[in-house]
């Protein structure tokens, strides 16, 4: 089972010792500290309860350093819903216990044996299974698949009553195990690939053996697969990967057929038959042939990663101003599987930290075709390649390079990548949230940056933007190198709106040290604002009020011209 990267949550300082020394057994994982309670941790989290469901509905193995019962209670609600189950302990913030508490078929046995053995603790194993032979039979090591579940569960219980076992075909795992072993037992443990009809007497574990060479011309993949093996006699649980044409790497039918059997897809450069490709990309196989596809079958689990290559990826994607909170899960996903991370230096350390077998490949803000250029290179060669940028990728940052660079390229290996473009929060979006509701009518989203754009289209805009009686965001307001262009915008923004237009100042919103400001457009000067600031300028209905809590909401109303009556 490919096991992702746990996270180690704690509320409080006491325990960040302890989490630290987990960390030793899990390098790669993050120490997730409360806010105002946790100094030190690898990221902040504002809610005990939201955060821990939010880990485990992404399938996230969860370390909770504090009571078994705090740990039960959060997750109680989630437990009778089908989906993820994910490996759940509990460990004692001093490190004095360690309590696996689900997840027993996702390894969280093996998971707390590892962690009591960095801690020089016992685990807290209560599994009876697992206590008695020394391993969980219904959670066979990856390249390995269980047969079936509920008959697993009654087969083990039989064990715990006294019933012996033989094992047939090679199980090399069990080796260790301490199973009450006769070989005249009537129950046994079946390890091979072929099928075979489930009965209450055999526990079934097929190693992932077999691969089927498949070709995206075929309509109904998956049931042609299927009807394939069975023709050859072998279980669709043996299957551990499906093979196909470097040539057709595009093709979403082929693609869609893996997922639906729930293997990968692996590409290989094809040969004059089947047979022959099959036996290229598997050199240790038999083929054989049923149902005109070539399947290769091995005596051992495959190990995928060596079989062909993958294809290769592109992810484009936004972090969000800063805060982990407004990173969107799918991008939080992204950053647990890529190979290879590509960025300006400070977004791809805001995105990390990376285990060590992520390759960071950090350049200069200003080369951003090249590092678009460099991200399908990459990808072409089978890796799972991200582009970071902060806020939103398509507000002023790497996606539009990113199709630009495949637009202008020929290369069908670079067409042939997977590239998809992960949405973030943008800075107006996260500044104008803090403030209130500035933007919630019209309004007109703006780089003053003349780097890549003449400044009299900047000045065009801005005038008929206002004029228009849009609010206004600017993104990159001002700079070093571009130090009077704001002053000249203001001015021409003034010729529309009166001095007292509110006016939004976000500074590092979402980052350590945030700052907001509200004030007006006859009080804004241009030394008020740098580049890490976002402003918001008010349209003429955009409107303030003090807040409770110190400071003033802005808003602008949904409706425009008379106040409609409700
Ligand atoms: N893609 C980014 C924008 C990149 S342009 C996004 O969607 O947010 C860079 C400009 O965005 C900065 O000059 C600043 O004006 C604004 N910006 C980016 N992050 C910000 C933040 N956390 N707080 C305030 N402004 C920010």
């Amino acid at each position: 089972m490919t096991q992702s990267t746990p996270a180690i949550v704690i509320l409080g300082q006491g325990s960040l010792a302890t989490a630290r020394r987990i960390q030793q057994v899990y390098p790669a994982a993050q120490i997730h500290g409360l806010a105002g309670r946790v100094e030190g941790a690898d990221r902040t989290y504002q809610e005990f309860g939201a955060t821990v469901r939010e880990l485990y509905q992404q399938d996230t193995p969860i370390i909770a350093l504090c009571a078994a019962g705090i740990v039960i209670r959060t997750l109680a609600p989630l437990l009778l819903e089908k989906g993820a189950e994910p490996p759940v302990l509990a460990v004692a913030e001093d490190g004095n216990a360690v309590v696996p508490l689900l997840g027993g078929l996702g390894g969280v046995n093996v998971m707390a044996r590892d962690i009591a053995a960095g801690l020089q603790v016992a685990a807290a194993i209560t599994t009876s299974g697992e206590l008695r032979f020394g391993t969980c039979l219904l959670n066979p090591p990856s390249g390995y698949a269980l047969g079936d579940l509920e008959l697993g569960k009654r087969f083990v219980s039989d064990l715990l009553a006294g019933h012996s076992v033989r094992i047939e075909g090679a199980a090399p795992w069990l080796d260790q195990a301490q199973l009450p072993e006769d070989p005249q037992a009537q129950r046994s443990i079946h390890v091979g690939s072929a099928e075979r009809v489930a009965c209450a007497n055999e526990l079934l574990i097929y190693p992932r053996s077999v691969a089927v060479a498949i070709s995206a011309e075929v309509a109904d993949l998956p049931n042609v697969v299927r009807a394939a093996l069975q023709q050859a006699n072998l279980a669709v649980q043996a299957l551990a990967c499906l093979l196909a044409a470097e040539t057709e790497m595009a093709s979403t039918n082929l693609h869609e057929a893996a997922m639906e059997l729930g293997v990968p897809l692996r590409f290989v450069s094809v040969l004059n038959d089947i047979e022959a490709t099959a036996l290229a990309a598997v050199p240790q196989a038999k083929v054989v042939i049923a149902n005109d596809m070539a399947i290769a079958i091995a005596e051992q689990p495959l190990d995928v990663a060596q079989i062909g290559r993958a294809r290769g990826r592109v992810a484009v994607i936004g972090l969000g101003p800063g805060a982990a909170e407004l990173m969107v899960p799918a991008v939080k996903a992204e950053l647990a599987r890529a190979t290879d991370v590509l960025g300006y230096e400070t977004y791809v350390r805001m995105a990390g930290p990376f285990r060590d077998d992520q390759i960071q490949h950090c350049t200069d803000n200003r080369e951003e075709m090249q590092r678009a250029r460099h991200a399908f290179r990459l990808a072409a060669e089978g890796r799972s390649v991200i582009v970071v940028s902060s806020g939103d990728p398509g507000v002023f940052a790497m996606a539009a390079a990113v199709l630009e660079a495949l637009h202008e390229s020929d290369d069908p290996a670079w067409h042939s990548v997977d590239l998809e473009i992960l949405p973030g929060v943008s800075a107006s979006l996260a500044t104008a949230a803090q403030a209130g509701a500035p933007l919630g009518h019209d309004f007109c989203v703006m780089s003053l940056s003349d780097n890549l754009k003449p400044w009299s289209i900047i000045e065009k805009r801005l005038d008929l933007a206002a004029e228009a009686d849009l609010a206004l965001a600017f993104y990159n307001p001002i700079s070093r190198a571009r130090p009077w262009q704001l002053g000249r915008a203001l001015e021409i923004v003034a010729q529309h709106r009166t001095p007292q237009t509110p006016v939004v100042l976000g500074r590092d919103i979402g980052r350590p040290g945030q700052t907001l400001r509200t004030t007006t457009l006859g009080a804004l000067t241009a030394d008020q604002v740098d580049m890490r600031t976002m402003v918001l300028i008010g349209s003429s209905t955009t409107c303030t009020f003090p807040r409770a809590t110190g400071g003033d909401w802005v808003y602008t109303p949904r409706w425009y011209g008379e106040k409609p009556i409700v």
